[in-house]
């Protein structure tokens, strides 16, 4: 049954304390504003990436007047509700973004850290699932945006997938490095080539592209890091809905499908934050209903 854990991932939980309420207070404040400070740093990926800028040479900084923005100035959440979403100097309002931003990613982060505490999954799924919400949350911004999901955020989550899974088996249920590593590098190829080799198939039968590359290293990424059922699950719900909006959207502007272009980014990302906050679940009812 899905509720019967094995003990080893209950002591893990126990070990790190958080079996007290005012233990689990304070992790789930200091996850959120962990989630929220990364989110701040997603927004500086989403605004500038697009826009070939360097992440981390230059400071923050108004994108209207140029003004360095302080350290106070930039707080996660906090410093935009201050503000009121207003630059400090010119006053130009700032795009709401900024702040739905980080407070998505502090909200996911923190409901990722509670579910996977209730289901007593181990903790060391804990960094490969927020490195995936981190993705799917900049992938899909920037894809509804400017249509394309940048290769600088899909191949570090790949590298960072197989990483972790040599470093902490654990996660995908492997006990060794060498099994942990491997599990993800299949994880993330398989999927990959699969859809490396529909994209090639029907950009030749269609004579345009059927597929961005950059969703292909998505759903890569997406399995290097929550592993082949996960990979499979974003895949499938992913296009799915892009495909039912795409069609409620061609419908409604009376244009025909194919002349209806759609960015997959926020359907995969969607469905990639699904499975960090469900997957176990969708994996035990899967197994369940296919009766193994
Ligand atoms: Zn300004």
């Amino acid at each position: 049954m899905l509720t019967e854990l094995p003990l080893a991932s209950y002591d893990w939980w126990q070990r790190l304390g958080l079996c007290y309420p005012a233990a689990w207070g304070f992790a789930v404040f200091s996850v959120f504003t962990l989630g929220a400070c990364l989110g701040s740093f997603l927004n500086v990926c989403i605004w500038r990436i697009p826009r070939g800028e360097s992440v981390v040479t230059a400071p923050s900084h108004c994108t209207t007047c140029g003004a360095d923005i302080r350290w106070y100035d930039n707080l996660p959440v906090i410093s935009y509700l201050v503000l009121r979403g207003r630059c400090r100097h010119c006053h130009t309002p700032y795009s709401c973004r900024y702040l739905v931003v980080e407070a998505l990613t502090g909200t996911l982060f923190t409901a990722v850290l509670l579910k996977a505490g209730f289901a007593q999954q181990v903790p060391s799924v804990l960094p490969l699932y927020w490195w995936c919400i981190l993705l799917a949350v900049s992938c899909s911004w920037i894809d509804a945006k400017c249509r394309i999901i940048p290769d600088a955020l899909t191949w570090p989550a790949i590298f960072y997938g197989i990483v972790l899974h040599a470093l902490m088996p654990s996660a995908c249920g492997m006990t060794t490095a060498l099994s942990g590593g491997l599990y993800a590098f299949f994880s993330a190829l398989i999927p990959g080539a699969f859809l490396s080799i529909f994209a090639i198939a029907g950009k030749k039968i269609t004579g345009k592209d059927v597929l961005g590359w950059g969703d292909v290293k998505f759903i890569a990424a997406s399995g290097a890091l929550l592993g082949f059922p996960g990979a499979l699950f974003v895949l499938l719900a992913g296009s799915l809905s892009g495909t039912v909006y795409g069609i409620i959207l061609s419908s409604i502007r009376k244009r025909a499908l194919k002349r209806c272009t759609i960015p997959f980014g926020p359907f995969l990302g969607a469905a990639a934050v699904i499975w960090t906050l469900a997957g176990n679940w969708i994996w035990h009812w899967y197994l369940l209903f296919s009766g193994k």
